[in-house]
C-alpha cells in the first residue's frame, strides 16, 4: 500500500483555468463585434446557503464577463408569478443562461418550475430534454458537477474506456447524470445508493470511484483497492463547521491513485462549469440566425 505517489487533483487550479478560458472566449466574441452573454439568476426566498450559493455565481459570472440578471423574490411568491418571470427570461434575447437556485419553497413545484426554462438557457441541465440528450448522447446541455468530474478525469490524462467506474449515489443532480457520461466514455458502471447491499462490495472495484452521499466519512480505506481514482463530491460541516466530504480522505490518499480534496476539488468546478455551460448556450443562441 502507498507505494505510488498519489496525485492530489487541484480542482481550485482547473476551476481557475476553465474559467480565464470562458474569459478569454468571452472577450473573443465580443471583440467580434457581438453582444455580452448574459446569466439570469434567480433566488426564491432568505436560505442563508442559497445566497451565498448565488452570491459566488454571480460574481463569477461578472469575472468573466457575462452580464448580470438577477431575480430575488420572496418566499411566498407564486408558482404561476415565478413561471411567469422563468416565460420572460425565455424570451429575452440578452439572457442566455436562466438558473433557479434550489432549493425552492414546498408551495413551488420544483419539477414545474425547471421544466419551464428553456431547454437551450437551461444551464444546469435538469431539464429533461437536456436529461435525455445526457443520456442518448446528443449535444445538450449537461449538470454542472458531473460534466466538472469529468473534466478532472479528462485533465488527468485517465484512460475510461473499458474501467470500471462506481458511482456511489443516485440523485438526479450527481449520480445518475454522472453514471450516464461514465457509460458514455465507454466505461463499465455500477451505480449504489442507499438500499444497495454491502457497499464495500462494489466500491472495492471500482477503477474510478464517484462519491456523491452528503454522509461524511463513508468511504474507509479498506473500502477500495490500490490505484483507485476518487472524486469526492460530498459536502458536509463538522461540528467544528470544517468542510469535509464523503471519502475518509487522509486514510484512501495512500492507496488511491489520484483523490479530489474537500474543499477544494469537485466544488471549485462545478462553479466553474456553470460559466462554460453559459457560454455554450450563447454560442448556440449565437448561432441561431445563421441557421434560420
Ligand atoms: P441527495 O441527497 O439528493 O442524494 C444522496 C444520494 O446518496 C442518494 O442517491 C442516496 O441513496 C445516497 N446515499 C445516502 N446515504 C448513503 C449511504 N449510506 N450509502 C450509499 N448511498 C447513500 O444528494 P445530492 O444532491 O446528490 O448531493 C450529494 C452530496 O454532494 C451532498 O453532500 C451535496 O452537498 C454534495 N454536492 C456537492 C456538489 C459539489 O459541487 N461539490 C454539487 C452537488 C452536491
Amino acid at each position: 500500500m502507498g507505494e505510488h505517489e498519489t496525485r492530489i487533483i487541484d480542482g481550485k487550479a482547473s476551476a481557475a483555468r476553465l474559467k480565464d478560458a470562458v474569459k478569454a472566449q468571452v472577450a473573443t466574441h465580443v471583440d467580434a463585434g457581438h453582444r455580452v452573454p448574459g446569466l439570469c439568476t434567480f433566488l426564491v426566498g432568505d436560505d442563508p446557503a442559497s445566497d451565498v450559493y448565488v452570491r459566488h455565481k454571480r460574481n463569477d459570472a461578472g469575472f468573466v464577463g457575462f452580464s448580470d440578471v438577477h431575480q430575488k423574490l420572496p418566499a411566498d411568491i407564486s408558482e404561476e408569478a415565478l413561471l411567469d418571470l422563468i416565460r420572460e427570461m425565455n424570451r429575452r434575447d440578452d439572457v442566455d443562461g436562466i438558473l433557479v437556485q434550489l432549493p425552492l419553497p414546498k408551495h413551488i413545484d420544483r419539477a414545474r418550475v425547471l421544466n419551464a426554462i428553456l431547454p437551450s438557457k437551461d444551464v444546469d441541465g435538469f431539464h429533461p430534454v437536456n436529461v435525455a440528450g445526457l443520456v442518448l448522447g446528443q449535444p445538450s446541455h449537461w449538470p454542472c458537477t458531473p460534466k466538472g468530474c469529468l473534466h478532472l478525469l479528462d485533465e488527468l490524462g485517465v484512460e475510461l474506456r473499458g474501467k470500471h467506474a462506481v458511482v456511489v449515489g443516485h440523485s438526479n443532480i450527481v449520480g445518475r447524470p454522472m453514471a450516464s457520461l461514465l457509460v458514455q466514455r465507454d466505461c463499465t458502471v455500477t451505480i449504489c445508493h442507499i438500499h444497495t447491499q454491502d457497499l464495500a462490495q462494489h466500491t472495492r472495484q471500482a477503477d474510478i470511484l464517484v462519491v456523491a452521499t452528503g454522509c461524511a466519512g463513508l468511504i474507509s480505506a479498506d473500502m477500495v483497492k490500490d490505484g483507485v481514482v476518487v472524486l469526492d463530491v460530498g459536502i458536509s460541516r463538522t461540528e467544528d463547521g470544517k468542510l469535509t466530504g464523503d471519502v475518509q480522505f487522509d486514510d484512501v490518499k495512500p492507496k488511491a491513485a489520484a483523490i479530489t480534496p474537500v474543499p477544494g476539488g469537485v466544488g471549485p468546478m462545478t462553479r466553474a462549469m456553470l460559466l462554460q455551460n453559459t457560454l455554450e448556450a450563447y454560442e448556440g443562441h449565437l448561432r441561431l440566425p445563421a441557421e434560420a
